[in-house]
């Protein structure tokens, strides 16, 4: 089970759109942004104007794109959904903006993804609702300024560290999502169950949510394939020995660790006798961006407590060498 929405299969993008929060009171976790968004949404709509340009930046899975729709909706707007390897050319961008009603939401997904050329239009259509296009090519080639009416720019990014200066000074408002505590994922879990008209225990949705990587998509997909075994092997009714079965089952990591995590934390100890050793190093080892390791797959590390950064790199801790079964090495005092 891996975050990362483009993995997903078509049924899976179904279902994850059957049990994603339509509303604001459905939205659960991330407290301070959604008491944040609801002031800039009331002021914005008070003042009858087009809600600043928002960037929501953080892992995948975590609701960037269901709080940007739920933005949308309070605004009481349409939203344009693309992503940014999608817009190829200035044209497409044009094409965009041009079609979206006045104070209307346009998310772009993946927004590091966007090409030099599109990004550089973007600017002035962002900046002053403005956007310059050329039309034809050779000696009669001429740039026409197209008037766009009041919109708002939703942008949302796994690698925030890929974007431009210039691009991120463009948005008013920049929200970081923060991987979501086990209550919370409890919550989620328990919401997910009823909407599928499935019975669960309080306690196993619990387990089901420990066991997450603190991310609702991976908690729900678990929740799908719990399910099954609860179906199959039981009566239905998803009860902690149920959920606890089906886990170990499916090979669930304890502590909802992933595959690469595992690599991650096995490679430091395996080749770098536990550390301090460079992001770079690390990310050669297992084969990854070291922005991606940076920005997807390290905070949660941290966050648990199987990682340390120091100033001459990355340690694991002690927790770390115990949940891989092996033994810390004299005088590694984490
Ligand atoms: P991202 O765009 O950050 O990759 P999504 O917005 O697509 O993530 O969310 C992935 C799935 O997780 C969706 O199906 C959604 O239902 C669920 N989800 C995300 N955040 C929440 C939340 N705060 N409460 C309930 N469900 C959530």
């Amino acid at each position: 089970l891996r975050p990362d929405e483009n993995r997903l299969s078509a049924a899976e993008k179904e279902f994850e759109n059957n049990i994603r929060p339509k509303e604001i009171i459905d939205f659960s976790g991330q407290d301070q942004i959604i008491t944040n968004l609801k002031v800039f949404i009331q002021a914005a709509k008070m003042r009858g104007e087009a809600l600043d340009h928002v960037l929501f930046h953080g892992p995948p899975g975590l609701g960037k794109t269901t709080l940007s729709r739920i933005v949308a909706n309070e605004l009481g707007v349409n939203i344009k959904e693309t992503s940014g390897p999608v817009i190829e050319k200035p044209g497409d961008l044009a094409g965009l903006l041009t079609n979206l009603e006045e104070r209307d939401v346009l998310f772009i997904d993946e927004i590091h993804r966007l090409s030099t050329v599109v990004e550089e239009y973007l600017y002035s259509a962002m900046e002053d609702f403005r956007i310059d296009i050329m039309i034809d090519s050779g000696p009669s080639a001429r740039s026409i300024q197209l008037n766009l009416l009041p919109f708002t720019l939703i942008g949302a990014t796994t690698r925030s560290g890929l974007l431009t200066a210039p691009l991120l000074s463009r948005f008013g408002i920049k929200s970081r999502l923060e991987y979501y505590t086990a209550d919370t994922l409890q919550k989620i879990v328990w919401r997910a169950a009823g909407l599928l008209g499935s019975k669960i225990t309080s306690d196993a949705a619990g387990e089901i949510a420990r066991r997450s990587r603190g991310t609702p998509r991976i908690a729900n997909g678990l929740l799908r394939r719990v399910r099954d075994f609860a179906q199959v092997m039981g009566n239905g009714t998803i009860d902690l020995e149920i959920a606890q079965f089906s886990l170990k089952a499916l090979n669930v990591d304890e502590y909802g660790l992933d595959e690469m995590d595992n690599r991650i934390l096995q490679v430091i100890i395996e080749n770098f006798k536990g550390g301090p050793v460079g992001i770079t190093t690390i990310a050669t080892a297992v084969g990854e961006e070291p922005g991606t390791l940076e920005e997807v797959y390290e905070p949660f590390l941290i966050q648990e407590g199987f990682i340390k950064r120091t100033p001459r790199g990355r340690e694991v801790t002690e927790k770390a060498y115990i949940h891989l079964g092996k033994t810390p090495l004299r005088g590694n005092s984490n």
